[in-house]
């Protein structure tokens, strides 16, 4: 796409919403993700063009992606860069340049563009920023290579690029129509900081050296998702770095500690209370949201997925004949409820066989179609206890044999500075050598957009049990309902609305509560965890294969046609963007 392309688009069709995000994932070849965050933030994107709104997507280039992993035969994770080269996939726009200054010196940034093409003809351009340009500061050309990769400094230089370049870019492509600046996380939050400046009165205007900070316009024009209760997620930066990089160069150091936090810059507090709206990721994320900020009025949007992206060709083709209108209308996959039992049964075959032959060639073990097998795939994390259903390995010996046999597939990367989601990833390669002859358990290396479509599509159970109120929504979930696969999941984020028991799938452990209180819950779990596998899921797989079926059409008719970017996008469009 040329200049004169984008700015015809840009023309016909003013964009009003700018989504701000520090990861995009909008396909496997594109390494600017690294987990949920950006998945969902490529899935919104998608729904959005599907729908044709007026929206343009921001973010980092990355020319060395987040990482390649590998993992040794004792599951010790190393780290390679990714080798990509961003013009197979994206097209520079030569003759924009866009100037941020970081800690005294000018970065010149280039903007790079993608495409994204609907389904029902709009397209949404995402701008990836890149500061690895000839004329910038050796040090300065690095900024934009690693997605969460260097130190405090590195990532507050880069969430400048992010939220203040991000602002400068859409002036520089004469975007003067936003009437929403979407921070999809704290990361992006320093827009609000730019916003401040450009808004800013005169004195004559105001007589007030105060009031020249025009805050009520900058929140009429934000608008925050937070997406973790986990205290990590949120970016913290002491003010003696805040100094140092953005000195004052946007806006004096009080006027940010009005906004951002008296101690420290809270990019979260930041983004609250320059937002006109913010909403949590599911309901339970909401009232968690509200107890963390309590000053706050806090609302809720579920996440979803893009119908299309998630589901595989077999389900694709079985979709395209029976619900005609599902590419275009995610609602009405609810009618996979009059679907054969038997076509859902080829389909979900081939899937699975498509993973059992993957799984072949990476690890050389074979695993056989007729066993249960049940998959986790996610982000090494400690509180996503990955690890949890290897509690007591008699116990699950005892299931396999006496009850029913079963299979593991797991897959998930850690973040190269998190040790202890390094040696989750390792006991569950000592679980695996302890149950071996018993209990086939494989772990996947390199968790990615392709292996998630192939690993949650193909297991016949998706199983999912963080330490709760961690899980503010979860998102691979979904991805499973929309090929027929039930959740077994702990009641936290989207599962607490959408299991049905029995019905779309199983619960693990207590029935949500209001209470936050923060106690180790991992023997009940696991006690909850072996008696429905035990009591429910292992006999009703092997023994009432209709009632298995059923189970696998109400997880798309229940939950697919819910848990989508379609319904999400249209929530964000009439609750918050144009309220
Ligand atoms: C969907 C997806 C995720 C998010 O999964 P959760 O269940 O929300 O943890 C993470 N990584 C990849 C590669 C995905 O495709």
């Amino acid at each position: 796409m040329d200049n004169p392309n984008i700015r015809n688009m840009l023309i016909e069709r003013p964009p009003k919403i700018a989504y701000f995000s520090m990861e995009i994932g909008l396909r496997n070849d594109l390494p600017t993700y690294s987990g949920g965050l950006g998945v969902l933030a490529g899935d919104t994107i998608k729904a959005a063009a599907d729908l044709g709104l007026p929206l343009v997507a921001i973010t980092l280039l990355y020319r060395k992606g987040y990482f390649r992993q590998q993992l040794d035969l004792n599951g010790s994770q190393s780290e390679k860069p990714v080798d990509w080269n961003p013009a197979d996939l994206l097209t520079e726009l030569d003759g924009i340049t866009v100037r941020v200054t970081i800690a005294g010196r000018e970065v010149a940034l280039r903007p790079w563009v993608y495409p994204v093409r609907g389904a029902t003809g709009g397209t949404i351009p995402v701008f990836f920023l890149d500061s690895d340009l000839p004329e910038n500061h050796p040090d300065d050309r690095r900024l934009t290579w690693h997605l969460y990769g260097g130190d405090q400094r590195y990532r507050l230089a880069q969430e400048i690029i992010l939220g203040i370049g991000g602002v400068r870019l859409l002036r520089e492509l004469h975007i003067h129509t936003i009437q929403n600046y979407h921070m999809n996380e704290g990361h992006a939050a320093l827009l609000t900081i730019e916003l401040l400046r450009v808004h800013k009165r005169s004195i004559q205007e105001t007589w007030d050296a105060e009031h020249v900070w025009d805050y009520y316009h900058v929140r009429y024009l934000c608008v925050f998702t937070t997406h973790t209760p986990v205290p990590a997620g949120h970016d913290r930066f002491p003010y003696g770095l805040v100094d140092e990089m953005l000195r004052s160069d946007y806006v004096p150091r009080e006027t940010i500690e009005k906004v951002a936090g008296s101690h420290e810059l809270n990019m979260t507090q930041l983004a609250l209370n320059l937002s006109r709206y913010t909403n949590a990721v599911s309901k339970k994320h909401c009232e968690v949201s509200r107890r963390m900020f309590p000053n706050y009025d806090i609302k809720s949007v579920t996440n979803g997925v893009h119908s299309v992206t998630w589901t595989t060709p077999e389900f694709q083709a079985l979709y395209d004949r029976h619900i005609p209108d599902w590419r275009q209308d995610s609602f009405m996959l609810r009618n996979a409820i009059a679907i054969p039992d038997a076509e859902i049964v080829i389909a979900h075959r081939a899937a699975k066989e498509r993973l059992l032959a993957l799984v072949q060639k990476r690890t050389g073990i074979v695993l056989d179609p007729e066993i249960l097998t049940i998959g986790f795939a996610r982000r090494s994390a400690t509180y996503k206890r990955a690890d949890l259903v290897f509690h007591d390995l008699e116990r699950l010996r005892r299931i396999a044999r006496d009850v029913g046999k079963m299979q593991f597939v797991f897959a998930g990367k850690a973040h190269p500075r998190d040790q202890p989601g390094k040696d989750l990833i390792k006991h569950i390669i000592d679980a695996a050598r302890g149950l071996a002859g018993d209990i086939p358990v494989v772990y996947l290396e390199e968790y990615n957009m392709d292996l998630g479509l192939l690993v949650t599509t193909g297991v016949d159970l998706w199983l999912n049990n963080p330490d709760r109120p961690h899980e503010a929504s979860g998102t691979s979930g979904m991805k499973a309902a929309h090929n027929g696969v039930p959740n077994f999941s702990v009641l936290d984020g989207w599962w607490i609305e959408g299991y049905i028991e029995g019905i779309t799938g199983w619960a693990i452990g207590r029935k949500p509560d209001d209470s936050d209180l923060h106690v180790d819950e991992s023997d009940a779990d696991a006690e909850s965890l072996y008696e429905k596998l035990e009591q429910k899921i292992v006999p009703t797989y092997y023994g009432q294969q209709d009632r298995w079926v059923d189970t696998m059409k109400y997880a798309i008719s229940f939950n697919a046609s819910f848990f989508n970017t379609y319904r999400m996008i249209l929530e964000y469009y009439s609750n918050i963007y144009f309220l």
